[in-house]
């Protein structure tokens, strides 16, 4: 299969929702002869009251295990009705009457809870190759999990490769794929991402387009910042650095079987097909200059901070900390360093119930001179392409705090990533948001 000629086109759960916006996915993908392979979610929300399919699948599996008749057939019906408006608009001539008979009599036989959510995609996918007249290639065959329940990307990488070989054009149903067992296994929420990805890296596509509700990430939340630019290019790298502090648009798992393969994705608006979108690339090609790719950040950090006079000579003494955090099971995500003293950054949540212990803890094993933990910490994340190393960048990061009055708690820079990270008190954090992104805007 030649490289140029193919882009694997994945549509989520909101542009497949009811006709008209499922219309504009089959537009799409008519008009490019290189989207050959098209990965589909379950119908999602139409509106902000709706319910998704899948959160539709979920419940409707409940009420059978509970033998719950009424309730069963109540929502069955009504999740049946969400794919035949599809059909009834846009391919009539399908019949799916054996396919809900089928899986109304697994429902009630309990074939699995992922069974049931994976129902969604599947009879979405066989929505949508109908309209379009491309092969149906079902992932229960082509898409592997292992006995541990952990994706089989060699097994499922080979498999995808030979059966998407002998079809010209298909469309596959995302989120699911099956287990040793032969029973069926979803992804986590979301996951029909993760199966773009895997057929892109197993047709060893050009492109992978994600199309989806938004034209592609912005530089900062909307929430917080008023009409933020749009992204237009992003490395992986960039990528998982924001979505780490909490910007999401792509599942996590999605990013690493295209990274791999070195193959680009496109992140695109099924209602503004016309938009640029937002290009996820393996690396940033030249350099831009002072610039940065976004700000993200998370509340809810505390930080325990540790003093001991000449902690620098004293060998051992921050791993004889970190054990006790091992010990807690809690999770450091950040360690600043001083002379006399180290500050160890970790979710509030984590140290609920233990915060006596860890202390009490920490004062046996590293004798410190002092040990605090400080709450209400937020964090966030100024992240660009040379952002660790470019001095102009990197001072107006504190130009804009200093210029808005907040105090910069602690910092975290290491040599190796693209981005700064700086401590501020949660009743700050939008505050300091706005004042980053402003200063940069400028
Ligand atoms: N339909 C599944 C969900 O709602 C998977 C997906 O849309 O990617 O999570």
């Amino acid at each position: 299969m030649p490289r140029e000629a193919v882009t694997v086109a994945k549509f989520g759960g909101s542009s497949l929702s009811e006709p008209v916006r499922f219309q504009k996915a089959l537009d799409v993908v008519r008009a490019d002869e290189r989207r050959r392979f098209v990965v589909v979610s379950a119908p999602g929300k139409r509106d902000a009251g709706d319910r998704k399919v899948t959160d539709m699948l979920y419940a409707c599996y409940e009420a059978a295990q509970n033998a719950n008749e009424a309730e069963f057939t109540g929502l069955f019906e009504k999740i049946k009705e969400r794919f035949e408006t599809i059909r009834r608009a846009l391919c009539p001539g399908l019949d799916l009457t054996e396919d809900y008979e089928t899986i109304k009599v697994s429902f009630r036989r309990r074939m699995g809870r992922d069974y049931a959510a994976s129902r969604g995609e599947y009879l979405n996918g066989k929505l949508a190759a109908a309209c379009l007249g491309y092969a149906f290639v079902d992932p229960a065959d082509c898409v592997f999990f292992k006995d541990d329940g952990a994706f089989d990307a060699e097994r499922t990488n080979e498999a995808l490769h030979t059966r998407l070989s002998a079809e010209e054009r298909a469309v596959i149903p995302g989120f699911y794929g099956s287990m040793p067992n032969d029973t069926i296994r979803t992804f986590t929420r979301g996951g029909s991402d993760v199966t773009g990805a895997i057929v892109a890296r197993a047709v060893d596509a050009l492109l992978y387009e994600n199309w989806t509700d938004v034209d592609g990430f912005l530089m900062a939340d909307p929430h917080i910042v008023r009409d933020p630019k749009l992204i237009s290019t992003i490395t992986y790298h960039e990528l998982r650095e924001l979505s780490y502090m909490g910007a999401t648009v792509l599942h996590e798992d999605a990013v690493l079987p295209v990274r791999m393969a070195g193959i680009p994705i496109l992140i695109k608006n099924t209602e503004h097909p016309e938009a640029p979108g937002t290009m996820i690339l393996p690396r940033r090609e030249g350099s831009e200059g002072c610039v940065i790719t976004g700000i993200a950040g998370r509340k809810g950090f505390s930080a325990l901070t540790v003093e001991k006079d000449m902690m620098n000579g004293e060998l051992g003494f921050v791993r004889r900390i970190l054990e006790v955090f091992e010990e807690y099971g809690i999770n450091f995500e950040h360690m600043p360093t001083g002379i006399d003293g180290v500050t160890l950054v970790a979710p509030t949540e984590q140290l609920s119930g233990k915060r006596t212990a860890v202390l009490a803890a920490i004062c046996r094993a590293a004798k410190p001179e002092s040990v605090e933990i400080r709450d209400g910490l937020a964090l966030i994340a100024v992240v660009g392409s040379g952002m660790g190393r470019d001095l102009p960048a990197l001072s107006k990061v504190f130009e804009a705090l200093a210029g808005a009055g907040i105090p910069v708690l602690l910092t975290n820079r290491s040599m190796a990533e693209n981005n700064v990270i700086v401590g501020v008190d949660t009743a700050r954090f939008e505050e300091a948001i706005r004042a980053i992104y402003a200063i940069f805007e400028k």
